[in-house]
């Protein structure tokens, strides 16, 4: 059977008219970070700025670290502490990798319904998210930003890769629909830049980071093959390092600050700690907030990786993941911690980070 799609986002037929609603009750901005087939954007979100950068890009300075964080994996920490060291680490990393000079070819393809601003915003953005993971592309990076039809026209006119239909997300997507995905060096994010364009940044750089897992680990073919597959790798892992860094890029160039969207039932009730600690449960996709739950604790854990052991310690990861360690080995030796262990710090995190029992910020 032919594998379908990939890291993909953009919402699903069904969720058409709920995005559409949403957007017209100015509820959201909309950030479908996700990436999976036939993946569900949460229509609700609180962006909860948690740190005090500077956001422009000339006087960027750095978030204060925490202290606690001097011996890894501490457990009693507020949410505060956790990200401001994470992003600490994280910038502190990009200063050192980004390449000015950075000769991995990329190509940019804006359509139509995009405003001449916004596209010279973009090509700026896309161009230095790529100088931050230079020296980890082998190809050139593609990047699309337009309605479907602008996606099928492009991708038949360059002989891209596409999928059964002609696009990259592994299913029809509606024509106006926003979001994002990603499939082997191409990565698509919709037209809604209206201003301002909330966190469309944010999943940009999500979905190039997906183009950076898939050129250190690229045999899963740009899946995320499940617990039993011999190429397992957690959903909270995949797409928690795509939103925290999607988030912590377009942060650092300063085009949107740092924030989450903190997952609900579609009744609007917040989830207990219980349930989003649990990142033995998050390994697979699941759907009490439309998937929403693996997007947000897999940010936090990515979070929680970070602050203790650096930004690199993702990319050696996905590295090993590369030449083919398996998960649990593979985490083990990079995080000097057992895959079991970390499931259990990061629930202790949790319960000390959200003394109420629900997660509500
Ligand atoms: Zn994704």
């Amino acid at each position: 059977m032919r594998k379908e799609g990939y890291l993909s986002t953009a919402i699903s037929k069904n969720d058409a008219a709920r995005w559409k609603l949403a957007i017209a009750s100015a509820l959201v901005s909309i950030i479908l970070i996700g990436c999976s087939v036939e993946s569900t954007p949460s229509p609700k979100e609180s962006p909860v700025p948690e740190s005090n950068m500077v956001e422009s890009e000339n006087s960027q300075r750095l978030p204060t670290p925490s202290a606690k964080f001097s011996t890894p994996w501490p457990t009693n920490v507020t949410a505060a502490e956790l990200t401001d060291t994470a992003l600490f680490e994280t910038y502190s990393y990009f200063e050192a990798t980004r390449q000015s000079n950075c000769d991995a070819e990329h190509i940019v393809h804006l359509g139509e319904t995009i405003s001449n601003e916004n596209k010279t915003s973009i090509e700026l953005f896309v161009e230095q998210t790529v100088e931050i993971y230079c020296e980890h592309f082998r190809n050139p990076v593609i990047f699309i930003s337009g309605n479907n039809d602008f996606v099928l026209s492009t991708v038949a006119e360059n002989n891209y890769p596409s999928d059964e239909y002609g696009g990259i997300c592994g299913y029809e997507v509606p024509n106006d629909a926003n979001g994002g995905c990603a499939f082997y060096d191409i990565a698509w994010v919709g037209d809604k830049w209206q201003s301002p364009p909330s966190n469309q940044y944010a999943i940009v750089a999500h979905e190039i980071f997906h183009i950076v897992q898939y050129n250190l680990d690229p045999e899963p073919g740009a899946q995320i093959p499940g617990p039993g597959h011999p190429l397992f790798r957690p959903v909270w892992l995949i797409e928690g390092a795509g939103d925290y860094f999607g988030r912590a890029v377009a942060s650092y160039l300063g085009f949107s600050s740092y924030g989450r969207e903190v997952p609900r039932t579609t009744n609007g009730e917040f989830l207990e700690v219980s349930y989003l600690s649990d990142l033995d449960l998050l390994e697979e996709w699941q759907d009490r907030a439309s998937r929403g739950e693996n997007y947000f604790s897999g940010q936090r854990a990515m979070e929680y990786i970070v602050a203790s052991k650096g930004a690199n310690s993702v990319i050696e990861l996905t590295k090993k993941l590369g030449s083919g360690a398996k998960f649990e080995k593979a985490f083990e030796e990079t995080m000097d911690i057992s895959v079991t262990e970390f499931y259990l710090k990061f629930q202790e995190l949790y319960e000390n980070m959200y003394s109420n029992g629900i997660v509500d910020n």
